[in-house]
């Protein structure tokens, strides 16, 4: 059954993991390693010694994770298989070669679709990684734990938001074919920094509250643009913009550190792909490290509101 999902799924919509996700699907260029954060100027920025630091899952399937923080390569960090040279050129020349600014409705739109399409490339990999273990579980009559979320169930779970998150991609393709920029709302937060601490490019589903037959989503930047200035950039579509703004209640109506805070959370509950500045995290203590693995973990099936001190990342 979930091998039959995952074959409608790629003859449906003509993707397999290893496609250019440029809309149409109709590119037969072969995907390179393409940045989700840009790469010259942010992990620049970022990076110490051409590393970052970022989460790194020691063990390779979705269902029991082990995760530490690990230096990786600049140009490796933040990067997925999703675009061919040629479209991940032309497509993001205009965030990739210039300055953002911040009131230029093409550049946010750019910079969320990247998001975007990072997300469908990690959703449709986890949805054939977790089909993998499923049937490599079943072939060799392995007794799952019970206390566990059993792997047939996630397989299908995953191969399902591949599906959602296609459709959702979609409508992003319209909007960009036809330059409707204004097809998404954004907010945009400065934060000034003594150092630049961290970068994060995300797609993330509310799955508290329902959109038609779906979640509501919300996308999520945050990148240094100089050593004291750093911008969070939460983009969505302008039907989900009263959802949104309710789920980001606490973060849009506060300021300084509580902000900064509220920002810090939203990051660990949502992504995986962020990526830290070294020279931060080298005053971390394991307490912290492991306080913000276990938020990290905590977060990854449901969603929850958590405090703790050792969350702040600014
Ligand atoms: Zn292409």
């Amino acid at each position: 059954m979930n091998k039959e999902l995952l074959n409608t799924l790629y003859d449906t919509f003509h993707i397999s993991s290893n496609v250019c996700l440029y809309p149409g699907m109709e590119c037969k260029r072969k995907p390179i390693k393409a940045h989700s954060i840009q790469n010259s100027k942010v992990l620049d920025l970022l990076s110490d010694n051409s590393h970052l630091i970022g989460l790194k899952s020691l063990v390779d399937n979705e269902v029991n994770q082990d995760i530490i923080f690990d230096k990786i390569g600049k140009n490796k960090a933040s990067t997925f298989t999703g675009l061919c040279s040629y479209h991940d050129k032309t497509l993001f020349q205009s965030i990739d070669d210039f300055e953002i600014n911040i009131t230029n409705n093409k550049q946010l739109f750019l910079l969320a679709y990247r998001s975007v399409l990072k997300e469908l490339h990690a959703s449709i990999t986890a949805a054939i990684k977790v089909q993998t273990v499923y049937e490599k579980t079943k072939e060799l009559g392995l007794v799952v734990d019970e206390k566990q979320p059993k792997p047939a169930e996630i397989a299908v779970q995953k191969i399902m938001d591949s599906f959602d998150t296609f459709q959702y991609k979609s409508e992003f393709d319209k909007a960009l074919l036809k330059s409707n920029y204004k097809f998404l709302s954004h907010k945009v937060i400065e934060i000034e920094t003594k150092l630049p601490t961290i970068a994060c490019s995300t797609l993330f589903s509310n799955d508290a509250v329902k959109y038609k037959d779906d979640v509501s989503r919300i996308i999520m930047n945050v990148f240094p643009v100089n050593e004291k200035l750093s911008y969070v950039i939460f983009s969505f579509t302008s039907f989900e913009k009263t959802l949104a703004e309710d789920y980001l209640y606490k973060c849009l109506n506060s300021a300084g550190f509580s902000r900064n805070y509220e920002i810090s959370k939203l990051i660990i509950r949502n992504s995986e792909n962020f990526f830290i500045n070294p020279k931060y995290f080298k005053n971390w203590s394991e307490t912290k490290k492991n306080k913000i693995i276990n938020y990290f973990l905590d977060t990854v099936y449901e969603d929850k509101d958590l405090d703790h001190a050792d969350y702040y990342l600014f």
